[in-house]
């Protein structure tokens, strides 16, 4: 009886072992299941969590045969590839987010998603490095890397190192693997454009670059009648064009009427066709109204800081209708992150 206590003893002992060692083997070379993943999921605004650790999705052949229509069986399941130009999502150009068709893991996102004339759905880089896994697959005597989904261990596709993009890679995936959901999708903001002149624009631009709720600037030439003006044409004073900026800006975080505040308050717009040390048209003070709903608000400011006998003299802004903005030349954009910028911002006080 002892003997068989010990023998039973030493059999569970090696029992333990070997399975210590599977998993120990399985964490460190990849080769066995891995029990826990740490993954970033979605949430409900459609933004990535912090990576947490889950476990890892294991079902039986069966119950994947079940779960997965055969097609998306064969290639989430058994590496399988799907033919050329045939998936769905290779089209996909709406905001969103491709899961996992199997696990829901959130995988990629379309703004790394690339026309590679492959045949399949092409990415840069994957949402979240965590949710893939990668392997090396040796199969059909070539030497690739297999994308895994890092929850539920489904094949994905492979990934090459000759991607046009700035990542250099190409995530070559497999439509059958994934879903698409736009409904997730974190969508950009709403945007409107403003346009004003109010002298040299190198300051001006910089002016409305750091105001919180602008998205981009650019700086150019408007309310002219030539075209394609260049700045030696603005400057040399007969192309009717004023030097101005297009600010881009997100309405929910600054509004338009707050811009056009601004715009008074950061320059003299009673000196006409004078700012600062520079003089002619193209140093004109102007609103450049995209709609009425513009031009009412623009209107209104003036006037507002006119009785609030902001200027002892008449501000002489020209407030028109927006026509042809066009973009000056590319030394002239964000001047101000490269040059100590001096050009007028009096008060105007
Ligand atoms: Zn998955």
């Amino acid at each position: 009886m002892r003997i068989l206590l010990a023998v039973a003893a030493l059999v569970s002992v090696v029992a333990l072992w070997a399975r210590q060692e599977a998993r120990l083997k399985g964490a460190v070379f990849g080769r066995g299941p891995a029990q826990e993943a740490q993954v970033r999921e979605l949430t409900e605004s459609g933004e990535l969590t912090a990576p947490s650790p889950v476990k890892v999705l294991t079902r039986d052949d069966s119950d994947w045969r079940k779960a997965l229509k055969p097609d998306r069986y064969h290639v989430l399941r058994e590496a399988g590839t799907e033919r050329p130009f045939s998936g769905e999502l290779l089209v996909e150009k709406r905001d969103g987010w491709f899961v996992c068709h199997a696990c829901r893991l959130p995988l990629f996102k379309s703004d790394s998603k690339f026309d590679s004339h492959c045949g399949w759905p092409s990415f840069s880089e994957p949402s979240a490095f965590e949710n893939i896994r990668t392997r090396r697959d040796l199969s059909g005597g070539m030497v690739r890397t297999e994308i895994l989904c890092a929850r539920c261990g489904s094949h994905l596709g492979h990934v090459f190192d000759d991607g046009p993009t700035a990542t250099g890679l190409r995530y070559c995936v497999n439509s059958l693997s994934l879903d698409f959901n736009a409904g997730l999708a974190k969508m950009p903001p709403k945007t409107d454009t403003a346009i004003f002149a109010a002298g040299c624009f190198w300051g001006v631009e910089k002016l409305f670059y750091e105001t919180p709720g602008v998205l981009s600037t650019t700086v150019g030439y408007t309310g002219g009648h030539t075209e394609h003006p260049s700045y030696k044409q603005v400057c040399g004073g007969n192309t009717g064009h004023a030097e101005a900026v297009e600010v881009v800006f997100d309405p929910a975080r600054v509004t338009y009427t707050k811009l056009v505040e601004l715009f008074f308050e950061a320059h003299d717009p009673t000196t006409l066709n004078a700012q600062g040390p520079d003089y002619g048209t193209q140093y004109r003070s102007g609103v450049f109204y995209r709609d009425q709903q513009q031009r009412k608000q623009a209107v209104e400011i003036r006037d507002k800081l006119v009785a609030k006998k902001m200027w002892s003299d008449s501000v002489v802004t020209e407030i028109t209708p927006a026509s042809t903005f066009w973009k000056a030349e590319d030394y002239h954009q964000k001047w101000f992150l490269t040059h100590p910028v001096t050009c007028h911002r009096p008060t105007g006080k």
